[in-house]
């Protein structure tokens, strides 16, 4: 099932369109073509996308982005540099907190997922 069925079960009178799982494959067809955000309540919004990789993360830097993951934040200052991205960098205290089961692997994976769709921004 996907994201937009999963969202008009779980908010009646939503009716977000959904694809027709087809017969042969049992996949859903993608049907999410535009980003909607839709009131469900006051206070909630739910934002529909393509998927979840087509969201950039508007305006994080690559080397701000671990900011965003609070439970990396007593981790980042004991980095060995200050510009650590926590990927592949020596003496990263992040990736040593996954490796010590500190900070939870999937938490870390999806932290290098976001990262990967961050394109190198040149500072000049
Ligand atoms: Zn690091």
């Amino acid at each position: 099932m996907g994201k937009s069925s999963l969202l008009n079960k779980m908010f009646s009178g939503l009716n977000l369109k959904t694809g027709k799982i087809s017969g042969f494959t049992d996949r859903g067809v993608h049907t999410t073509v535009t980003s909607v955000m839709i009131k469900v309540n006051p206070g909630t919004y739910i934002i529909d996308t393509p998927g979840i990789r087509e969201i950039a993360p508007f305006g994080i830097m690559r080397q701000d982005l671990s900011y965003y993951f609070i439970e990396f934040s007593k981790f980042i200052k004991k980095c060995k540099f200050n510009t650590c991205t926590h990927s592949h960098e020596p003496g990263c205290a992040v990736y040593e907190a996954v490796q010590n089961g500190h900070i939870s692997a999937e938490r870390y994976e999806s932290y290098l997922r976001i990262l990967e769709t961050i394109e190198e921004v040149s500072l000049l």
